[in-house]
């Protein structure tokens, strides 16, 4: 769940981080407003998405005329598909350097990580790729926690400026307590403003938060904010499906999460690409099956449809039937591939066989290459 700039700004105060004192207007007169009580200001799209910066969604202005027009701009632009409802008025920073910092999760250190640049700003995404040495990354025993040590070896290895090091501890150790307070797994400042008379103030902030954990962070409802979630995404968790949006044309649906996520893996060998995850789970019945070939369908780039089933409680000839029966009612005509192990698989077989469109298939491989070699040659 990612929270708007606004709401992460608000939590990260708690925590004891400088952030600018700001309001979120949702209309120019309400901007003007703002502008005139706080002379000049940044103008801010709150969307769920990053580089709005570059995108045209930050802009400052000078006097409240500038305000109201520039808001007026803001308001209503898409950015990167999302439109802006919400603007975020805040004092202008006269900034004199830009500083990256970020806690986030370190899957390869099985750790959290801080992590440092002096090279902040909307180009980190380009520092991380092409000068990475530039950004500092400190590993945190989570036993530990952050030590103060680790804090001032994460400043002096990124080369802060002296005003900064003396700010430092207090905003990396806030940010990291909010981090691990909210159940993060991103908590980000990007960029950590030093202006031109040496304040260091939050001008950005993101959080993530672990989707895992929201049940025990209700105080963190209030802020959810479905608009930029992907729509069948969204259907899917209604329905009570494990599926994940990806960006391929074969469309995967299998029961059991590693069989699925090995399917993508044989997919993508076979030098296809995926278009989702659906693990329909073990025992799964009629209706979960068509809901879930249903929802996989509803994806207009889908051109082959790809199941692996391995039948244990569920009889394979029993799941055959199945397919065949949701090929007629949901209609589908594209071509189908289905791996069936297990219980009776090779009557299941036969009955797959039988059906018009739906190519059955022994092995994982069988399956991926048959509709690796379907899915090339389109719908
Ligand atoms: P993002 O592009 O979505 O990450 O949005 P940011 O909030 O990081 O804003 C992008 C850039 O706008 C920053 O890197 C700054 O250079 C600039 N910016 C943000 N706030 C201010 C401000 O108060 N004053 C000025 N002059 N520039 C700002
Ligand atoms: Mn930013």
């Amino acid at each position: 769940m990612k929270l708007h700039e606004h709401q992460a700004k608000e939590l990260l105060r708690d925590y004891g981080l400088p952030v600018p004192l700001g309001v979120v207007c949702l209309s120019p007169p309400e901007a003007r407003k703002a502008c005139e009580a706080m002379g000049p200001v940044v103008i801010k799209a709150q969307v769920l998405v990053g580089g709005r910066g570059k995108a045209g969604g930050v802009k400052v202005a000078r006097n409240p005329d500038e305000a109201e027009m520039i808001a007026g701009n803001i308001l209503g632009m898409d950015i990167k598909g999302l439109t802006v409802g919400k603007v975020l008025v805040e004092p202008a920073l006269e900034i004199a350097d830009e500083i990256y910092v970020g806690v986030t999760t370190d899957r390869a250190g099985r750790c959290n990580s801080l992590m440092i640049s002096a090279a902040g700003g909307v180009d980190i995404e380009q520092v991380a790729e092409e000068t990475p040495e530039k950004i500092a990354r400190i590993r945190i025993n989570p036993a530990l926690g952050l030590r103060d040590f680790q804090v001032r070896q994460a400043v002096f290895q990124a080369g802060l400026r002296p005003e900064v090091i003396a700010a430092a501890p207090k905003i990396l150790q806030g940010l990291y307590k909010a981090y691990i307070a909210l159940d993060a797994n991103l908590a980000e400042i990007n960029p950590l403003v030093v202006t031109s008379d040496g304040q260091v103030i939050a001008a950005d902030a993101k959080i993530v938060i672990d989707e895992n954990a929201e049940f025990r962070q209700s105080a963190l409802e209030k802020y959810k904010d479905t608009s930029a979630d992907d729509p069948l995404e969204a259907k899917a968790k209604e329905i009570g499906l494990n599926y994940v949006r990806l960006f391929g044309t074969v469309g995967i649906m299998g029961n059991g999460a590693g069989l699925v996520m090995t399917a993508l893996d044989e997919v993508k060998r076979a030098g296809a690409e995926p278009a989702n995850f659906l693990d329909i789970g073990g025992g799964a019945k009629a209706d979960i099956v068509t809901a879930g070939l249903g929802l996989i369908l509803s994806d207009a780039n889908i051109t082959v449809l790809m199941i692996n089933i391995f039948g244990g409680i569920t009889r394979c000839d029993e799941v055959a039937r199945g397919i065949v029966a949701a090929r007629k009612t949901l209609d589908i005509r594209i071509p189908q591939v289905v791996r069936l192990t297990g219980t009776n698989e090779e009557e299941g077989r036969e009955i797959l066989r039988g059906a018009d469109g739906i190519t059955p298939a022994g092995t994982m491989e069988e399956a991926a290459s048959t509709a690796a070699r379907l899915a090339s040659t389109g719908r």
